[in-house]
């Protein structure tokens, strides 16, 4: 009699808020598929994850405590590596899961690959064209895409960015991003909290400008001609409100302090929690970020939005008329906000633009392949 196998333990491994946003819902679903799913913590985000443990239901089995403050790349990969062996020893699962372009990804994968397992990588074949940027990001995605033996591709030109690098059709898989699948779930599953009531008296009726930013490449310069024109813009337009979730890497708390301070027309707060932090997305009138989740949160809201970056690896938000690119020039921003204010149309274009990142049915199609033969 032939055997047919069937992957029933799935290890995870994940550090970072996006990751964990991204695979949260395939946990669950993998659970309720009947498997046996085991999230592993490398720690590399600490503060900004345990929050989504609670809102998820979805806890770790295992901590690597990965992360110490100011460790060059190097030496937190290297640590991912040797404090995940062990676990790979101890669970022996069918498949290692990773997400994404992080340091956690890449070290989850090779970890994965000296010891004989297959890894499965979420979110692939997402390239900006530009081994240097994202840094490392880039690279840590097209060393994952090596590594890997099931892709998970969002979307048809992922698939494509894949294929031409080689990699066999029957090997890729496109399912949507999971995000969608997150968004969904939250936005069901979750009430504004106590932050959004006090944010809205704050507000004021005034329609909100919701601004994010974090990227290593804005660090600096950039980042601060960006808030510098959002802040002028901010002050000739009464009817707007700039409100600013401050990511906690102490280059981004710099910038906020020297552009900002004391600006009536910019609340600037803590970072927020994922629900209350998709509740205020879903009522704002116009994004502007560097981040990569948050433009695909932003399609598939409907909601217009300018991408603080020279170059996207998610240009699908723009071929279909909802993001805008400032691109190289960061001085480019100031025009960009100013044609929104004039360009009521992109809202209406934006609002009825097809929902390029998915249906929110991603992780039912990852699990479900994860769980066939192989
Ligand atoms: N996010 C959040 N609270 C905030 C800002 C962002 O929960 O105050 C969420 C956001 O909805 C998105 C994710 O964090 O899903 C994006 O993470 P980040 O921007 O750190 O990383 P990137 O997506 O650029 O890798």
């Amino acid at each position: 009699m032939i055997e047919t196998f069937t992957a029933k333990r799935l290890l995870f491994v994940l550090g970072t808020r996006p990751e964990m946003i991204k695979v949260a819902p395939l946990i669950r679903e993998a659970r309720r598929q009947g498997a046996e799913a085991i999230l592993v913590n490398s720690g590399q985000h600490a503060d900004l994850l345990t929050p989504l443990f609670d809102l998820f239901d979805v806890h770790p089995a295992h901590d690597l405590e990965a992360m110490v403050a100011g460790q060059p790349l190097n030496r937190l990969l290297s640590r991912v590596i040797d404090r995940l062996d062990p676990v790979l020893e101890q669970v022996q699962p069918d498949y290692v899961l990773v997400q994404g372009d992080t340091a956690t990804a890449l070290g989850g994968a090779q970890a994965a690959f000296h010891r004989k397992i297959p890894v499965g990588h979420i979110e692939a074949g997402l390239r900006s064209g530009n081994p240097l940027s994202p840094f490392p990001e880039e690279m840590n995605r097209r060393l994952v895409s090596q590594i890997a033996t099931l892709h998970f591709a969002a979307t048809e030109r992922n698939r494509a960015a894949l294929l031409a690098e080689g990699i066999a059709d029957s090997q890729i898989s496109v399912t949507g991003n999971s995000v969608v699948d997150a968004l969904h779930y939250t936005l069901a599953n979750t009430r504004p909290g106590e932050v959004i009531e006090k944010l809205r008296e704050q507000i004021a009726g005034r329609q909100v400008v919701l601004l994010t930013t974090h990227r290593r490449e804005n660090f600096g310069d950039t980042m601060r001609t960006h808030l510098r024109l959002l802040r002028r813009f901010a002050e000739a337009h009464p009817e707007l409100c700039v409100v600013f979730p401050v990511h906690p890497n102490p280059a981004v708390k710099e910038a906020a302090e020297l552009e900002l301070g004391g600006c009536d027309q910019i609340i600037i707060t803590t970072p927020m929690g994922y629900a209350d932090f998709v509740h205020l997305l879903s009522d704002s009138w116009l994004i502007v970020s560097d981040s990569g989740g948050i433009q695909e949160e932003a399609a598939s809201l409907g909601k217009p939005i300018l991408v603080l970056r020279e170059n996207t690896e998610r240009p699908e938000g723009v071929d279909v008329g909802v993001a805008r690119l400032v691109g190289e020039r960061a001085s480019d921003l100031e025009s960009l906000l100013n044609e929104a204010v004039a360009d009521t149309a992109w809202f209406d274009h934006a609002a009825k633009a097809e929902k390029v990142f998915g249906d929110g049915q991603a992780s039912q199609r990852i699990i479900s392949r994860l769980l066939l033969p192989p």
